[in-house]
């Protein structure tokens, strides 16, 4: 029998499930069967080349390459072929890793990394509309509260009425200028990272924070002290940052607060050991229940009918942001406290 160059001298059982052909049709059939155009043209070629030459393409060395099953369907392969001389002739053997769930899995693997990608992008894109829409409401409540008090004096001919018709225009202007230096402190910090900052007093930042969050809400007969000693006062910050952590600790503390009599809250500055600034918010609530402290900082973690649960997850961005690190425990007022730290601002310390 006149057979081949390349004619099979035996067929795994293995090979018969990959490629759906039993070993009698492919003994003594050039093997070229196995492969898809243009190997299957090219086969006897590349093998007369090689045994002309002893370059080696396939040989030894393995490749990945594509196979052809016997419905002709195409699927790819990890090919390796070993070499043996027999008496008479040279024996190649084949051997072959079907890549179908390999190549599967790649793909998969791809698809979830797409997928992923896009997750993370509309999760950043939650997170900074979630914080711009819980920042805004507290300048946006206060505009809306100013002008209702305009509409209500606009046609009065008082003149007392009409300096606190002025009065409350320019909040409102204020309150809108500040609403967007929110909006624009956020975007650079998204962008870069970091924001500006610079030596800023305290006592003057920790009031106005304070004074902001009580505008919004029920406040009365909070006995409310702000302890910052001089060599607390001075700290390296931006300035609508600060207020804005500020804000969000103070506002929790007075919902915190709500049913007590007699509600009390300091805010407080203090320098550590390390030479950071460390400020406090403290109140006499009723503290945290251990499931919420668990996860204080995760965003959407609220114990609130109307809690969106990220404000304190903005705190922490914020001051992270400055370098620092905040954390909660108990106080001595009975409820909670809040720190942070920030970095000092010496040469201001020397004015
Ligand atoms: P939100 O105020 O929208 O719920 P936050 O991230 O600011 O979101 O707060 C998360 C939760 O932490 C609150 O729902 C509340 O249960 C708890 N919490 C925050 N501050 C205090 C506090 N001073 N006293 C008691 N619980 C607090």
């Amino acid at each position: 029998m006149n057979l081949p160059a390349s004619a099979g001298l035996s067929f795994s059982s293995a090979a018969e499930r990959m490629f759906q052909y039993n070993e009698s049709e492919v003994l003594g059939e050039d093997i070229s069967m196995l492969m898809p155009s243009p190997d299957r043209e090219r086969h006897g070629r590349y093998l007369n080349n090689y045994l002309e030459t002893g370059e080696r393409k396939v040989i030894g060395i393995g490749r990945l390459t594509n196979a052809r099953r016997r419905d002709g369907s195409i699927f790819p392969i990890d090919l390796s072929i070993g070499e043996a001389y027999g008496t008479e002739q040279r024996i190649f053997t084949g051997f072959i890793r079907d890549l179908t769930e390999t190549r599967n899995r790649e793909r998969r693997l791809q698809d979830l990394q797409h997928e992923l990608a896009h997750v993370s992008r509309v999760t950043a894109m939650g997170t900074l509309a979630s914080a711009l829409a819980h920042e805004l409401n507290q300048p946006l409540t206060a505009i809306a509260n100013y002008m209702e008090a305009s509409a209500d004096l606009v046609d009065s001919t008082d003149p007392q009425d009409r300096d606190m018709l002025r009065e409350a225009v320019g909040e409102a202007a204020g309150q809108a200028l500040r609403a967007g230096e929110i909006i624009r402190s956020l975007r650079e910090f998204i962008q870069r990272g970091e924001t500006d900052r610079q030596s800023e007093s305290l006592r003057l930042i920790l009031n106005e924070g304070a004074a902001l969050a009580f505008a919004g809400m029920d406040s009365s007969g909070i006995d409310f002290d702000l302890l910052v000693p001089s060599d607390a006062d001075h700290v390296l910050t931006n300035r609508v940052q600060l207020q804005q952590v500020i804000i969000n600790l103070v506002r929790n503390a007075v919902e915190a607060m709500q049913e007590r009599q007699g509600r009390r809250l300091r805010i407080s500055s203090k320098r550590e050991p390390d030479g950071k600034i460390r400020i406090s918010v403290e109140d006499n609530g009723p503290g945290l229940s251990p499931d919420i402290q668990k996860r204080l900082f995760t965003p959407f973690n609220t114990s609130k009918a109307r809690g969106m649960g990220v404000g304190l997850s903005i705190c922490q961005t914020i001051v992270e942001g400055h370098g620092g690190r905040i954390w909660a425990d108990r106080s001595v007022l009975g409820g909670m406290a809040f720190h942070f730290t920030l970095d000092p601002c010496e040469e201001a310390d020397n004015d």
